[in-house]
């Protein structure tokens, strides 16, 4: 989420002083194996060098990864039966952060981690194609839906003419915005597993999570 800009402004990027490099922390224990493939760069000043845009490199990428696939006869299933719904944001390694393998879970991401109808489209199928049971929501510090507002449609609609049918679903609070996610998905009358889902914050600076209890209500 660091690259839209709008109005001459870029509304994604970090607040002053936090890091934007692919700085690992060391707080959470890793349990996955270290990355299996070549990186596409060493360091982010590389992103844009060499030749060819980025998707060739990216298919490049490809070829060497395929060049020692080997098949793991995987079932469709996620092995831990969870879905994970997080923010797109690109500092966020959800297999890392969680200790996940390939193969474990589904990851339902987008901007803010935030629960739309399409987000309750793929945990309803993750639930009831593919069998998962549990929900848990994650949403970060320093993301760029915190200082976006509706008024980025309204925005929009000044610039290209047409309005769009899609809500923003920025937020000012991300505690309560964890909450309300929450409420989202155990309320959700396609769902058939809600017992198990909860909702957590991702800083950033520290990689740790912290758990947002869904009961406390929002200050006034
Ligand atoms: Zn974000």
């Amino acid at each position: 989420m660091c690259c839209l800009t709008y109005g001459g402004q870029d509304r994604f990027e970090s607040p002053p002083g936090e890091p934007s490099s692919h700085k690992r922390s060391n707080v959470i224990h890793m349990s996955t194996p270290q990355r299996r493939h070549q990186p596409l760069h060493q360091s982010p000043a590389d992103d844009l060098r060499g030749s060819g845009t980025v998707t060739d490199r990216l298919i490049e990428a490809n070829a060497r990864y395929a060049a020692e696939f080997n098949d793991p006869g995987m079932d469709a299933r996620p092995v831990l039966k969870v879905a994970v719904v997080a923010c797109m944001d690109a500092r966020i390694d959800l297999h890392e952060v969680l200790g996940l393998e390939l193969g474990d879970c589904h990851t339902i991401r987008n901007a803010g981690g935030v629960v739309t109808d399409d987000t309750i489209r793929s945990l309803t199928i993750s639930q009831r194609a593919l069998g998962t049971r549990a929900v848990v929501l994650i949403h970060h510090t320093g993301c760029g839906m915190l200082s976006l507002t509706e008024n980025f449609r309204h925005e929009l609609e000044l610039e290209v003419g047409q309005r769009p049918s899609w809500a923003v679903e920025a937020f000012p609070d991300l505690d309560q915005d964890v909450r309300q996610s929450m409420e989202r998905v155990r309320t959700s009358p396609f769902l058939l597993h809600t017992e198990d889902v909860r909702g957590f914050v991702f800083d950033v600076k520290t990689g740790l999570l912290r758990e947002i209890d869904p009961e406390i209500a929002p200050e006034p």
